[in-house]
């Protein structure tokens, strides 16, 4: 079983989190479990940073 050594943290609140268990180049959209705010998760620096709920495809 791997171990989830990388522990991110939501920028909102600092109590909810996301776990990985490796580093990769992919930054990750999650939903807070405990605030449910949007965030964005970076598996390569290893940041949160809040971020506005994705909408569907659209014109900027
Ligand atoms: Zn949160």
């Amino acid at each position: 079983m791997n171990e989830m050594k990388y522990h991110l943290k939501c920028p909102c609140c600092r109590k909810g989190e996301t776990l990985s268990d490796g580093r990769a180049k992919v930054t990750l959209s999650v939903r807070c479990e405990k605030c449910h705010q949007f965030y964005l998760a970076d598996l390569d620096s290893l940041i949160t940073r809040r971020a506005l709920p994705q909408r569907r495809r659209g014109r900027p």
